[in-house]
């Protein structure tokens, strides 16, 4: 169960979490999770590179471990990253050291003050407790949920979650990684040739 679109209610619970960008501007700002990996990622860069478009690219440290050299053409091609947990967890289930340690481990490959937490599960105890551990970090949400990792929705309802739900400064999730590829692959070049046709300019956060 996700929101496809991030209800104003949990907005509200979690004010010092950013959920978008500026609603006066007429930018998007789209986001690649739990990359790097090959295949994934090399499209992704050559589909942004089509449309002209930067984007953030909240990387998970073991990949950019495992994978270097993509996570170098992520930088060349000028993008930005963040801090994704160097392991994938998940905060609501990982006591608070262990969680804090991996954010850690992860910001000695990827050097961002940008953190996302994995399936967007982090305590308020924990905000805090990375708040204090890292002074400039910003924890970034989304407003638009792509829905790509979900193998049970058609392409098209992938590319619906976005086209219905996106407006000026919202933040849209996507997923570089294997298993989100069939979705993503379909979506991301409708994605952006309909919101560049819509006049929407694409920033990275
Ligand atoms: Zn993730």
């Amino acid at each position: 169960m996700y929101f496809t679109s991030s209800p104003f209610w949990l907005q509200w619970l979690y004010p010092t979490l950013t959920w978008h960008k500026n609603r006066k501007e007429k930018y998007v700002y789209l986001t690649f999770d739990d990359g790097p990996v090959p295949v994934v990622t090399p499209y992704v860069l050559n589909t942004l590179e089509k449309f002209d478009a930067l984007a953030t690219f909240f990387c998970i440290g073991e990949n950019v471990c495992k994978y270097p050299n993509i996570f170098k053409d992520v930088l060349a091609k000028g993008h930005r990253v963040g801090n994704h947990t160097f392991n994938h967890l998940k905060g609501w289930n990982t006591p608070d050291q262990e969680f804090l340690e991996n954010i850690e481990k992860c910001s000695e490959a990827v050097h961002s003050n940008l953190f996302r937490p994995p399936y967007g599960r982090i305590s308020k105890v924990q905000i805090r407790k990375v708040k204090n551990m890292f002074p400039e970090m910003e924890i970034v949400m989304w407003d638009v949920l792509s829905g790509d990792f979900d193998r049970n929705i058609s392409l098209e309802k992938c590319t619906r979650n976005v086209l219905k739900n996106v407006k000026n400064g919202s933040i849209i999730v996507f997923h570089d990684s294997e298993k989100a590829f069939a979705r993503l692959e379909h979506t991301l070049p409708i994605v952006l040739k309909e919101l560049q046709l819509q006049g929407y300019g694409f920033k990275m956060l």
